[in-house]
Parts: structure tokens; C-alpha cells; sequence
């Protein structure tokens, strides 16, 4: 349920994009809790988080000199709205969705990594900044034209950790990938650098 001034905080904070066209930049991440989907690759653990009213997460965020606000998940499109954001004046504002909600009005940057088909994108979204398909070996994205408009078409190897690689082979998914961009080039290679350079 949607309160008007608290959020359920998984984590903040401040580190660079590690994947996507905003790779490299700045940004102070905002983990909220709760998600409506069961992603067997999913690599958050957004099942917990702490009750924190509007005026704690913008104290939060003001510490940071960055200016950008990635709202992440879980699924932020849960909890966040255009009320809240209006507290967050001169932030840009982007967010990390699975397309399964329309986002607030007020997000400047979307990034979606969708978990739903393009009939239910195109009903959410008129158009997109990117959109990131998880990959494996096998696999393959819808064709563009059933999308949204995008900047960017982002396919993003699975890229799984130690304790999952009995489920997928992040190497194999990285050489697939490489090549169907190779085969398709409307399509863009996005990795998870985050997760090679080690960093948050
Ligand atoms: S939609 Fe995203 S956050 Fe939710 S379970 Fe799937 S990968 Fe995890």
C-alpha cells in the first residue's frame, strides 16, 4: 500500500550506474523494498527494509554532492510517487522498473528491465530512455517493433555469482550476447560492470 510520506528503505546509497547508457555516472541509489515479481536471477534482496518518512530519506540523500537519484527495487513503482518526489526539488530523477506499473510523472529517466510482455509495456509507457532485457544462453528479446519507443536497446547477460552458477554460466551468457548483438544490431550490449568492478 502507498503511504503518502514513508517509504519502505531497503538501502541508500552513493555510488557510480554500473550498467545502461548512465554507466559511470554519480548517482545516490535509493533501494526500496517489495517487489511483485520472483525473478529466479535476481541478485537484491528486497524482501526486508526500515520504515523511513520522506524528510529522512532526502536527510539521507542530501549528504551526497551527487545529484542524481536512481530509485531502484525490488520495485519502486510499489511505493514511489509524484508527491514524493515533489520534496526532492533539483534531484534528477531516474528509476529502475520491471514495467509492470506506469512510473510518477515527475521521473526524469526510465530504465526499464522488463519482466512483462511488450502488450503491457506499451499500455504503461509511451516511451522509454532504455530498456534492459536480462539474457541467457538461448535466449532472445522481443522484436523492437512491438516496444516502445527507446533510446537505448540494452540486452544485459545474466551474470550470476558464485553461489548460483550451477544455474547459468555468466561467461557462455556474455559470449551469447556479444554475438546476437552482433547478428542484430538495433540492440546494444549493457554489463553489469558493478558486479566486475566490485563496487556497490
Ligand atoms: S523484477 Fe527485478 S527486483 Fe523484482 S524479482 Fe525480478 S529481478 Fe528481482
Amino acid at each position: 500500500m502507498k503511504s503518502i510520506d514513508l517509504l519502505n528503505v531497503v538501502e541508500i546509497f552513493y555510488s557510480i550506474q554500473g550498467e545502461g547508457a548512465n554507466f559511470g555516472k554519480p548517482a545516490i541509489f535509493v533501494r526500496l523494498s517489495g517487489c511483485n515479481e520472483h525473478c529466479w536471477f535476481c541478485d537484491t534482496d528486497w524482501s526486508h527494509g526500515t520504515s523511513m518518512t520522506i524528510a529522512e530519506v532526502l536527510k539521507a540523500v542530501q549528504q551526497y554532492p551527487g545529484k542524481m537519484i536512481i530509485w531502484t527495487g525490488g520495485e519502486p513503482t510499489l511505493q514511489l510517487t509524484d508527491t514524493m518526489l515533489e520534496h526532492f526539488n533539483g534531484y534528477f530523477h531516474c528509476i529502475e522498473t520491471n514495467g509492470t506499473n506506469q512510473v510518477p510523472s515527475k521521473i526524469d529517466y526510465i530504465a526499464c528491465s522488463p519482466k512483462v510482455t511488450p502488450k503491457t509495456l506499451r499500455e504503461n509507457f509511451s516511451s522509454v530512455d532504455e530498456f534492459r532485457y536480462p539474457i541467457g544462453v538461448g535466449e532472445t528479446p522481443p522484436r523492437i517493433e512491438e516496444l516502445p519507443p527507446a533510446v537505448n536497446y540494452f540486452i544485459s547477460p545474466i551474470f550470476m555469482g558464485e553461489e548460483k552458477k550451477r544455474f547459468s554460466r555468466s561467461e557462455e551468457n556474455m559470449t551469447y550476447c556479444i554475438d546476437f548483438v552482433k547478428q542484430h544490431p538495433a540492440w546494444r550490449l549493457s554489463v553489469q560492470m558493478h558486479k566486475l568492478l566490485n563496487v556497490e
